[in-house]
């Protein structure tokens, strides 16, 4: 029978980019990310010129991907709770989709470059995951999905990363570094020190929209 869930019976966490606090004396320890390597804690994230920051737009597109994707069945599961609190560390974020041995892990961002014009969103997957080889594949397809999908949205491919396929293969991402069998990328939504792009992330209609293309690519990359 078809379903009208193709979400059910999945487990996606949705991973809010930084924290509502900052604290130097934490967020600057030091947390294995992968490979023997460490990194800091968390770190405090970018802001528009206005001064709105980065973690209120990852927490707010966050509660906007949850809705809809259980709207389509999945079951979500939040690396933080809310946007007010210290923690949790880069690690800390990756244990939570290891533990609940999700499907998929969404970190949600936004990017904040100064040079003049820059614009557009990019997605990041890593080269250097503790799941191997064919978690890294499985991440690159998941990011090509959701990749795809948000170009039914306003904003466009990233005109400073990527050359233009807005795609960001790295090795130093903490988060990503970390996962065992999950397929996972970051999303760096826009550029929050572009003013056409801090209007379009702070827009409950771009959220909207942003959602329900990652959410559709999310369903694409698990069917
Ligand atoms: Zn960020």
């Amino acid at each position: 029978m078809p379903t009208l869930l193709p979400l059910a019976g999945k487990v996606i966490v949705i991973d809010p980019g930084h924290n509502g606090r900052y604290q130097a004396s934490f967020n600057e320890k030091l947390v294995p990310s992968g490979h023997g390597v460490t990194k800091a804690c968390n770190t405090s994230g970018t802001a528009t010129k206005a001064g709105w920051p980065e973690h209120a737009y990852n927490w707010s597109q966050a509660l906007a991907l949850q809705t809809t994707l259980e709207t389509l069945g999945a079951t979500v599961v939040l690396t933080r709770q809310d946007d007010d609190s210290l923690g949790p560390c880069v690690n800390e974020r990756a244990a939570v989709a290891n533990t609940n041995h999700a499907a998929l892990l969404i970190s949600i961002h936004a990017d904040g470059n100064d040079t003049a014009g820059t614009r557009g969103f990019h997605v990041i997957y890593s080269t250097a995951m503790d799941g191997g080889a064919g978690l890294e594949a499985a991440s690159k397809a998941l990011a090509i999905d959701v990749r795809d999908q948000l170009g039914a949205t306003k904003m466009p491919r990233s005109n400073y990363v990527g050359q233009g396929t807005a795609l960001s293969p790295r090795n130093d991402m903490g988060t990503l570094n970390l996962l065992q069998n999950t397929p996972g990328i970051m999303l760096e939504m826009g550029n929050m020190h572009s003013a056409t792009d801090a209007a379009l992330l702070k827009s409950p209609d771009f959220q909207a929209s942003a959602a329900w293309a990652i959410a559709t690519g999310c369903a694409k990359a698990l069917n």
